[in-house]
């Protein structure tokens, strides 16, 4: 009898039981289905593709955008017995032609392979002579544009399909925002491959953020809850990391710094320390993080805005992958928001990426700023519907003091539509605030009923009041990133007074919020 995928998952791998839909991938795929994996770091993809290829004949293919976590992928398939392998630019030419012996030999369960290397066309034409069990695509995610690890090869691998119709293949991301999703599927020709997709709740995770006003004792007060807790704090900058980790040591905490200009042996020792020691707190640029499976980090602390709700949710992820009670913590400043606008304009990239960039820092200050659930949130940016409030997060646990801001949003949503749905918020926030000018004029905008109907707030209000609008889907932007503003099906309620809109406090025109108090 034909071993099972359980039998194979615990004589080979040693575990007991498959996690929710890995079985379910497992028998697909060993089926001969394709696949689009979507399950969050730590949920176990791996074992999606390593097990269908041990059941199937043949070797099974996994293309991996990162040479050192093939390595270790190979290291502990062999020590569990699998004939495993990689290719990439790390071996030596003899090295390289032992692995091609072995493959075509068919002694190989599995061989990781880099993109580049795979698409060559001696690569591809070995293949052909090869009996191949499946194509795994991990890092999937990397074909996307709208991604931030974007690795131009990968738009290549349609060949696969192209050339190996009757192989299965699978692609596995940690990264689902539907965007991305869709691009996967359409760019490795998926479209008709079954997507498994699991959740990306953290439920053990709180999450809160605050605005930053005096951020060391801010900063203190939440440590003061995790005493002895292992921890990682984030920073912007090599210096604030270097800053932090300093004045943190002189108020008795245990702490290190961690970021690309340390020379490797200060980093490779700070990392160890916090692996293996209890209670370390670590003060890290992202350059920190990657492959970092530490299970008891209580908190993850962010002291700037991270890059995008992606970036927060892998950083923020890795508290707590026991599954014990940990927290994600933030606080930010508007500050950040000008540092982070003026470092994508002063970037090398193109202004295709720019827009992406500025888009997605727009929707985590949006997070940042809302009054809902932020689990919600979280999940709903990456296609995910939770039916909050979930009573684990700042403004479920604290509901944070709002305004009442339905008429600056109807004033808001109808200049919008006045302006026929074709411009960004800079335009329409300077059509409400009466902002005269040449273009203003020739587009006749000066002559609108809203013109200057929001002159009693200034730029930054009514960017927040936008962000909040996008951020409840009462707003929406174009899908090729221009920013221009459309208005959507929810929009009607707000504009026929049938449904109030509340922000933030902080958010609050200052001659209205006459008794503010600073806390
Ligand atoms: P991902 O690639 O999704 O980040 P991995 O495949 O590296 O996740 O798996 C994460 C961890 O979970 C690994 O330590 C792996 O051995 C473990 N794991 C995966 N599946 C199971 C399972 N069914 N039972 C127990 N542990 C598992
Ligand atoms: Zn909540």
């Amino acid at each position: 009898m034909p071993a099972s995928p359980l039998d194979i998952l615990q004589s080979v791998f040693g575990y007991a039981s498959f996690r929710d839909p890995q079985q379910a991938i497992v028998e697909h795929v060993t089926e001969g289905g394709d696949a689009l994996v979507l399950m969050p770091t730590g949920g176990g993809k791996s074992l999606c593709y390593q097990i269908p290829a041990l059941l199937r004949q043949g070797t099974g293919v996994v293309v991996s955008p990162l040479i050192a976590l093939m390595q270790d992928q190979v290291d502990a398939l062999r020590e569990a017995g699998v004939s495993a392998a990689y290719l990439n630019s790390s071996l030596d030419a003899q090295q390289q032609r032992e692995v091609e012996r072995q493959l075509l030999a068919g002694e190989l369960n599995l061989l990781y392979v880099a993109p580049e290397r795979l698409l060559t066309v001696r690569f591809l034409e070995l293949l052909e002579r090869t009996e191949v069990a499946l194509f795994a695509i991990d890092e999937a995610h990397c074909v996307s544009q709208w991604g931030h690890d974007f690795r131009p090869e990968y738009r290549e691998l349609t060949v696969l399909h192209q050339r190996f119709a009757q192989v299965p293949r699978i692609a596995l991301t940690a990264t689902a925002d539907p965007r991305t999703r869709e691009e996967i599927a359409e760019r490795l020709a998926l479209q008709d491959a079954r997507q498994f997709v699991s959740s990306f709740d953290r439920p053990n995770i709180r999450y809160a953020i605050a605005l930053r006003h005096n951020p060391r004792s801010q900063l203190l007060g939440f440590l003061d809850g995790h005493r002895g807790d292992a921890g990682i704090i984030y920073c912007l900058s090599r210096r604030k990391v270097d800053e932090t980790a300093a004045w943190l040591s002189e108020a008795g905490i245990e702490a290190l710094p961690y970021h690309a200009g340390l020379d490797a042996a200060t980093r490779a020792a700070n990392q160890q320390r916090f692996l293996r020691e209890d209670g370390i707190v670590m003060v890290a640029t992202v350059a920190f993080g990657m492959g970092i499976d530490k299970p008891d980090v209580r908190f993850v602390a962010h002291l700037d805005l991270p890059r995008s709700m992606e970036g927060y949710y892998q950083e923020t992820g890795r508290a707590g992958r026991d599954g014990l009670p940990a927290e994600a913590w933030m606080v930010y400043g508007l500050a950040d928001v000008v540092t982070m606008s003026q470092m994508i304009a002063q970037s090398e990239s193109g202004d295709d990426r720019k827009r992406i960039e500025r888009s997605k820092l727009d929707s985590l200050l949006s997070y940042a700023e809302a009054t809902q659930c932020r689990r919600e949130l979280l999940l709903s940016a990456f296609g995910e519907r939770f039916a909050g409030p979930c009573g684990n997060c700042d403004n479920c646990l604290q509901p944070p003091k709002t305004w009442d801001a339905t008429v600056q949003a109807q004033k808001a949503l109808s200049a919008v539509y006045r302006s026929g749905q074709r411009y960004g918020s800079g335009h329409v926030i300077d059509i409400l605030r009466g902002i005269e000018g040449e273009r203003m004029s020739q587009l006749g905008h000066d002559r609108l009923t809203t013109f200057g109907i929001g002159a009693d707030m200034d730029e930054k209000q009514w960017r927040s009041v936008f962000r909040q609008l996008l951020a409840a889907g009462l707003l929406a932007t174009d899908p090729e990133g221009f920013g221009t503003l459309r208005l959507t099906a929810a929009s009607r309620d707000v504009l026929v007074g049938q449904r109030a809109i509340h922000m933030r406090e902080e958010t609050r025109p200052a001659r209205r919020a006459s008794r503010r108090r600073d806390s």
